[in-house]
């Protein structure tokens, strides 16, 4: 049957079908391991596991830059490590996004001239669980078109059922653990979204404002105002509605007769004390400090160590409440200005200065961050923390680049307790109930009816909601079955009504010991530096603390080692433009990676990727490049077209590849042609330093390495020379030209599997048409064998002597073109050679011919005078040809080759004269140097030779 590839590479044709079929055949489904493989690691079949975890994006997410290359890394080693005989499981899921995709359903209300205040928490629910099933997780379908080989039965959602039950588990037992509080301290409040908001989402921005200098009348012991006046400084003047003190540094003799004084709050009336606290700074403003503990941190701190009052005068939407007065009512800045009028009124406005703030911003609406004390939970973080560092210090979890341990560690070390509420309606409501009898709390696993102190059944549930980085900071833990392992539907906690099960998940067995056994830890975290607190360090957290409990497959008690919820975390680089400037929508540099797919095709995108992906190094997106890997994936085309032609033509006289000699790592005779054992050589060593690579994360090295194979020597020395063996006439030796098609078939279906994790979509569609469809071995090539091989198995021999061919070559080549010699015309050679090569060139003259396009090679000792030459330090070659030297042409590059010799001969003694070089370099560079000098001595002696003949010997 011939083989049926089309004429012209097109990939949308191809990776439309390859990628829907993946997903179809479930190509990459990992099922729940059989016991003995849980239980008995030497009982193992099918490899050790490799598990990888998607970091979840939003589920209002879509497919950016980052992602494609994040994905692009993980799908290379999945791939990598699959072929490669690993259990690979890559795992995906979407977050529930709270906040984000509150506001994106809230944006859709908006439209219909409706709130979801109006619509209510219920009805609000289900609309989100609407937009939901119609649009969300469209970045899992573009992650489908890419090809990622993930498993597709066991996509999660962080508010699936049994997820939300690993929620509640862990908040429950938290609390019981007494490491889950609720009280009142200062949050960063968004009046927009109307919810605390983590620091890490709250991005920080220099803005111009004015620092307000405001009189604090002096109150005397009559009870009087004496006249005299404390200043204080204040960036945000409004918060003075709740000031409750005035402090000052304990030695800062300006004010020290004012201790123990108090004064009078205007516009308030209130009478405050004046404090002395060592944290005021007298060199910042005024050097009196108002104290305002429910709308600043350090006000807080300081409140709570003089037992001062809080008094919070804003509402949820940042407008000034009750405790305001005449203010009451105002929005935040709309009191500020009227309060300033106010004083400037008064004559208590010392002074308006300019003032760079450093503006607190929601990361999300980009709504100015108001510090506001309020009721949240709170995880006391220091055991968790304590484990998670330990986890990473004494070498668990392994970090690439090496550097962001530190980082991690420094963070960790510093880290605050966790507020985990939010004042969401989306997400997992805390499972706590309020009694309204004896105002305690009631956490439960199970809805309670009755409060656990007194028994009242006047319950409330909590209304907040816990912070998305709750549940997916589990993720590690949950998506393995816990913390009900194989008895999900008997957990008794079947969760809030809202929580219910919306998505059909029957058929997917998550929830059962064997997978935590066998794919927890698991191996590798591949994610970018932005969610490294947010994600990275929860997990370990979370990981270290609850895995913990589960115990071994052996029934032994786990250790730390086999708690932390991944081995290794690989932090990947940013994706820039061409120009390296960082991508932003503001800048307008922002490179889709759909459109450029649909472009270039997937292959060329993910190599261009690839090609540039080292640890800690940013990537340029340069499109020139995947224009490049296009052409590069037509290359590959032509050349499965070039050999299936072939296989073809063999077929009619009876030859045929035998399926047997594919799929592993093809090896020669010792004395098979130079060319068949030079490409076996090559294949074999490039295999080598691939798999090194792909074990350092060196993808760049790996995928270039990959590319220079199949290009160079694969394409542009291998196929030109087996031309020469390919002869299908009736006087063919029938098992010389089986055996070189053999290699030929061999080596490419290597090189394919070679490519295949970088290149899944091509190496696909041409492994199949290799393959009869009866003789097709594996459902796809994603499921062969990865060539592997060892350090020192290729023939050296063959390297050398076919780089020794090709210098001739290429050098012959150079000089035909420089003569002037047309493309196709056939001439001979003068050749001037040691006796060691000569013996290789006369073995392989046909192949020089053919490269070279020569008629004869003629060896001689010296070449004839007259003829123009090129040398080098292994040879001299003249082509002979009728037309005569240009002699002042010849003269001119000659003395122009001198002066270049010359020079490098200079600089290369003058290195290798200097003493403390020498004794720094490394001894194999010195070695390069000297071989160096001595060749160009030995050029610059032929060039000058040369000269002089031209000269006319003289
Ligand atoms: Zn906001
Ligand atoms: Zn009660």
């Amino acid at each position: 049957m011939p083989h049926d590839l089309p004429k012209a590479y097109d990939p949308t044709a191809i990776e439309d079908h390859w990628a829907e079929y993946w997903v179809r055949e479930k190509l990459f489904a990992q099922p729940t391991p059989e016991p003995a493989f849980a239980s008995n690691a030497n009982a193992r079949s099918g490899g050790e596991p490799f598990t990888i975890l998607l970091p979840p994006p939003n589920v209002t997410g879509r497919l950016h830059m980052g992602h494609m290359l994040n994905q692009t890394e993980m799908d290379i080693l999945s791939r990598w490590r699959r072929m490669s005989g690993r259990r690979a499981l890559w795992l995906p899921g979407t977050d529930h996004a709270g906040i984000a995709t509150q506001m994106m359903v809230e944006r859709q209300l908006a439209t219909e001239n409706t709130t979801r205040q109006q619509l209510g928490r219920e009805k609000f629910i289900e609309r989100v669980w609407e937009w939901k099933r119609q649009t969300g997780g469209a970045i899992l379908d573009q992650m489908k078109r890419l090809g990622a080989s993930v498993d597709w039965q066991r996509e999660y959602f962080t508010m699936d059922e049994n997820l939300s039950v690993a929620v509640r588990e862990a908040f429950v037992r938290l609390h019981e653990q007494g490491l889950i509080y609720r009280g009142a301290y200062i949050v960063n409040w968004c009046p927009r979204c109307q919810t605390a908001i983590s620091d890490l989402e709250v991005v920080h921005e220099e803005q111009k404002g004015h620092l307000w200098e405001i009189r604090y009348p002096v109150i005397g012991d009559n009870g009087k105002e004496t006249g005299e006046f404390l200043s204080v400084a204040t960036t945000r003047p409004e918060t003075m509605l709740g000031d409750v003190a005035v402090a000052i540094h304990p030695e800062d003799k300006r004010y020290l007769h004012l201790h123990g004084k108090k004064l009078r709050l205007p516009l308030v009336g209130r009478a405050i004390p004046v404090i002395l606290d060592e944290w005021v700074s007298r060199e910042f403003g005024t050097g009196a400090v108002k104290v305002t503990p429910a709308h600043d941190p350090n006000d807080f701190a300081l409140g709570e160590r003089h037992h001062l009052p809080s008094i919070n005068v804003m509402d949820d939407q940042g407008k000034i409440n009750a405790e305001g007065g005449v203010y009451a009512g105002l929005d935040r800045y709309q009191a500020r200005k009227k309060i300033v009028a106010d004083l400037e009124a008064l004559e208590l406005l010392a002074g308006i200065k300019d003032h760079i703030n450093n503006v607190g911003h929601c990361d999300r609406c980009k709504t100015v961050v108001e510090p506001r004390l309020s009721t949240q939970w709170f995880i006391k973080i220091q055991p968790l923390a304590d484990k998670a560092i330990a986890a990473v210090k004494q070498g668990y979890i392994k970090f690439t680049p090496e550097q962001y341990e530190k980082t991690y560690s420094n963070w960790m070390e510093n880290i605050h307790d966790w507020c985990i509420s939010r004042q969401l309606w989306w997400g997992h409501r805390i499972p706590a109930w309020h009694c309204s009898e004896c105002r305690k709390i009631t956490v439960a696993r199970v809805d309670p009816t009755a409060c656990a102190h007194c028994g009242s059944a006047k319950l409330t549930q909590e209304t907040d909601v816990l912070d998305t980085w709750f549940s997916s900071g589990l993720l590690p833990v949950s998506v393995f079955g816990w913390p009900n392992f194989g008895n999900s539907n008997t957990s008794g906690a079947p969760g809030p009504s809202h929580l219910g099960t919306r998505e059909n998940r029957a058929d997917t067995a998550l929830s059962d010991l064997r997978d935590f056994a066998a794919f927890y830890p698991t191996s590798l975290l591949v994610t970018g530096f932005d969610i490294l607190f947010f994600w990275v360090a929860r997990m370990i957290m979370f990981g270290c603390w609850f895995a913990g409990d589960v115990p071994m497959p052996d029934g032994s008690k786990r250790s730390l080692a086999d708690s932390v919820p991944f081995r290794e975390v690989y932090i990947h680089a940013l994706v820039r433009d061409a120009n390296r400037e960082k991508m932003s929508k503001t800048k307008g540099n922002v490179v889709d990676p759909i459109e450029i797919v649909k472009q270039y095709g997937t292959d060329a995108v993910r190599f261009t990727l690839a090609s540039m992906a080292s640890p800690g190094t940013d990537i340029a997106f340069n499109v020139a490049r995947t224009e490049g890997y296009r052409a590069f994936a037509n290359k590959i085309w032509n050349a499965a077209r070039f050999l299936f032609m072939n296989v073809d033509r063999a077929a009619e006289i009876g030859i045929t590849v035998d399926p047997a000699a594919l799929g592993g790592m093809p090896a020669v005779a010792d004395d098979a042609p130079l060319e068949a054992r030079f490409v076996t050589a090559e294949l074999c060593s490039t295999t080598y330093l691939v798999n090194q690579a792909l074990e350092d994360y060196r993808y760049d090295d790996a995928a270039n390495l990959i590319y220079q194979f199949i290009w160079g020597n694969f394409c542009d020395i291998y196929l030109e020379i087996v031309k020469l063996r390919l002869d299908f006439s009736e006087t063919t030796d029938k098992e010389q030209t089986k055996s070189a098609l053999t290699t030929l078939v061999s080596v490419f279906e290597a090189s394919l599997r070679l490519l295949s994790p970088f290149m899944p979509f091509i190496t696909e569609e041409i492994w199949h048409t290799i393959y009869e469809e009866s003789d097709l071995p594996y459902k796809s090539i994603a499921l062969t064998n990865y060539p592997r091989a060892t350090k020192n198995q290729w023939n050296r021999q063959a390297l050398s002597q076919m780089e020794n061919l090709m210098d001739l070559v290429s050098t012959t080549r150079a000089l035909r073109k420089e003569i002037g010699i047309e493309e196709k015309s056939i001439t001979p050679i003068e050749l001037r050679i040691n006796r060691n090569l000569r013996e290789v060139i006369e073995e392989n003259r046909d192949i020089i011919e053919r490269l070279a396009r020569l008629s004869e090679v003629r060896f001689v000792q010296e070449i004839t005078s007259g003829l123009t030459m090129r040398s080098t330090p292994d040879f001299d070659v003249a082509v002979i040809y009728e037309r005569t030297i240009d002699v002042p042409a010849e003269r001119e590059r000659l003395t122009k080759e001198i002066a270049k010799y010359e020079k490098g001969l200079i600089s290369a003694e003058r290195q290798l004269g200097n003493e403390s070089f020498l004794a720094k370099a490394p001894a194999n560079v010195v070695e390069g140097l000297r071989k160096q000098e001595a060749e160009t001595r030995l050029l610059l002696e032929k060039a000058r030779e040369a000269l002089k003949n031209l000269n006319g010997g003289d």
